[in-house]
């Protein structure tokens, strides 16, 4: 895919089992995992949502099906790429933020976002804003009420919150878009009611 950054490449696919090798196993929780600290080979995956490498042409991966892919580089060619899998339940814990601070600096951070769910398809109940609101999320702003329901905007938290410190510039939206509902059809746990396939995200150094 082209991008003004020649060292950096990403991309969002649907997933063709067999095709990729997953680096961790996906849990919802809030881990980054440093791959180049892991010793080959590895047992069992280990278990993170986010995975970190400052190795060339080594892509680093996450699996998702509404949750956010999310993909971190700076423009400095000696600093670590990050992807992380962000489901609401990451979000609520900090998982996009501990991304952000495992850069020295965030002077030239760059954040890439693909398709996850939106807010056009993201209801969700009293239970849910009760939890951000005691965490001190501040969840009313990103609320809007349609035919007696209420919609959560994750992307707009994730700008306001844990991505607020990256200008509109550095934040690269162009490939995302709602898995539930926009067209041509994506991989989406809501509307499927199955997570196979999902989508592959992935963000490489390329030399
Ligand atoms: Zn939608």
């Amino acid at each position: 895919m082209a991008n003004n950054f020649q060292h950096i490449e990403w991309g969002f696919e649907i997933e063709r089992k067999g095709d990729t090798t997953p680096s961790f196993e996906q849990v919802h929780g809030t881990h980054i995992v440093d791959l180049d600290s892991l010793e080959k080979p590895q047992v069992s995956l280990i278990q993170a949502d986010g995975g970190l490498t400052r190795q060339w042409n080594l892509p680093v991966s996450v699996y998702s099906a509404d949750c956010y892919p999310v993909l971190f580089f700076t423009e400095s060619i000696g600093d670590p790429i990050v992807a992380v899998h962000a489901g609401w339940k990451g979000i609520f814990s900090g998982i996009v933020s501990r991304a952000v601070h495992l850069f020295a600096s965030d002077a030239h951070l760059h954040c890439v976002i693909g398709p996850a769910i939106g807010a056009c398809c993201f209801a969700v109940r009293e239970d849910f804003i009760q939890k951000w609101d005691s965490a001190g999320l501040n969840p009313h702003r990103f609320l809007t009420e349609r035919s007696h329901r209420l919609y959560f905007n994750l992307l707009d938290h994730l700008r306001a919150h844990d991505l607020k410190t990256l200008p509109s510039h550095r934040i690269h939206l162009d490939q995302h878009r709602c898995t539930v509902c926009s067209k041509p059809e994506l991989p989406s746990f809501r509307r499927n009611k199955s997570a196979n396939p999902r989508i592959r995200s992935w963000i490489l150094k390329r030399q």
